[in-house]
């Protein structure tokens, strides 16, 4: 038996956890102090994967292997917990408002097609005519992927973590990584042996494999591997919505995620949804802004301006979340740790980590059993 270690259970430590949990000669303990909170428990979940302009090399691919995983995945995890994931699969209507616009998504129909993925072009009056719920005033057109989707981030990864439980994953809960023991070869390489815990259920962890999957915790964790990676926090804020009715703005038709100029709607079922999220920057030293409710306001107004009907419901909920996002390079951050042998860095997902959970968990494998 193979010991691996995972420090973070948010969605993607979770992935990961499960997916691993699946090769027989792997031993595998999570730790967290508090999992599927931090920037998954504030994540909108929407999977934009076919509507993204990446259209080739790993950004792409880890979009679309992301996806396609998603669709088994989500029965296999139903099926063996027994528990139900909010999974729409109804697919996203992407707004645009000028008609400079329209060349760069005309190139991206060519290129799905050429890729065997549907992906429609709307124009306002077919939006008019198929989303009555929308004020088309604003609109220069639409684009509509159906093979995109959206998940509800926690109830994903409680689920991944219950099927790993099953699959005889062990969780430390309420326990974080503070430190590690390293031992160094003739060729001046490491080797991560024992994890340094909170505390809690367990004092320190032996292992084969350290996976750091922290999220904003991976810069003081690499610090301590004497290998600093600065991820630093984006905050994003988000409103949850109730219509009186409890009747959708659709009136019953299929209500995918709709989506503008980084504002996002996102149906719940019963006449509740999500609108969000601000995306507000750090400062040079990485620290977080304050929460400015004007951003907030502005986002809301958009939705309102976009899907009148929506200025009736009660906000039931306002909430926000920091996205980690790596500096200096591309998001997200899937390899082994520069000098070590056996640490595999599985973080820095900044704006698209439920998405990419998937695939990043493949991919870890793929970096630990060579598949
Ligand atoms: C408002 C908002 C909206 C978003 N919407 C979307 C969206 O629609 N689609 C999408 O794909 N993404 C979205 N994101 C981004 C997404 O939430 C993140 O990319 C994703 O959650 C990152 O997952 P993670 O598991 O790496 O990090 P996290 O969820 O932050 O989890 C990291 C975990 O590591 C743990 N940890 C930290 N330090 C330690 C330590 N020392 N020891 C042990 N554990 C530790 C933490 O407790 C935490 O549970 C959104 C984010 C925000 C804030």
């Amino acid at each position: 038996m193979s010991r691996v270690a995972i420090v973070g259970c948010g969605v993607v430590g979770a992935a990961i956890a499960y997916e691993l949990s699946k090769i027989p000669h792997l031993s595998v303990t999570v730790i967290d102090p508090q999992p599927a909170q931090a920037s998954t428990g504030a994540a909108l979940g929407i999977l934009m994967g076919v509507i993204s302009h990446k259209i080739k090399g790993k950004a792409w691919q880890r979009r679309w292997v992301s996806l396609q995983r998603y669709e088994t995945l989500i029965p296999e995890l139903e099926s063996q917990t027994g528990q139900q994931i909010p999974y729409n699969r109804q697919g996203l209507l992407k707004i645009y408002f000028t008609p400079e616009e329209q060349e760069s998504w005309e190139n991206l129909v060519t290129v799905r097609q050429s890729q065997n993925i549907p992906l429609e072009l709307l124009s306002a009056r077919d939006i008019e005519s198929r989303y009555p719920q929308l004020n088309t005033n604003a609109i220069a057109g639409a684009v509509f992927s159906p093979r995109d989707r959206q998940i509800h981030p926690s109830r994903l990864t409680q689920t991944l973590m219950e099927a790993a439980k099953q699959n005889g994953v062990t969780f430390h809960i309420g326990v974080a990584a503070t430190d590690f023991d390293c031992t160094t070869d003739q060729q001046n390489r490491k080797t991560c042996t024992k994890i340094c815990t909170s505390g809690g259920s367990i004092e320190e962890i032996s292992t084969d494999w350290l996976v750091v999957a922290a999220g904003l915790g991976s810069t003081p964790l690499t610090r301590h591997l004497a290998a600093t990676t600065e991820i630093h926090p984006v905050l994003g804020q988000a409103i949850h919505l109730r219509l009186s009715n409890a009747d959708s703005l659709s009136h019953g038709q299929p209500e995918p995620v709709i989506t503008g100029d980084d504002m996002h709607i996102v149906p719940l079922g019963s006449g509740e949804y999500w609108v969000g999220a601000t995306v507000e920057f750090p400062d040079e030293a990485g620290t977080p802004p304050e929460e400015d409710t004007q951003k907030l306001q502005l986002v809301t107004q958009q939705a309102f301006d976009l899907c009148p009907e929506l200025a009736n419901a009660t906000i039931t909920n306002t909430w926000s979340g920091l996205r980690p996002r790596p500096q200096g390079r591309p998001a997200p951050i899937i390899e082994k740790l520069a000098g070590y042998n056996n640490v595999i860095l599985a973080t820095g997902h900044y704006r698209n980590g439920v998405l990419l959970a998937p695939a990043t968990a493949l991919e870890v494998r793929g970096l630990l059993v060579g598949e």
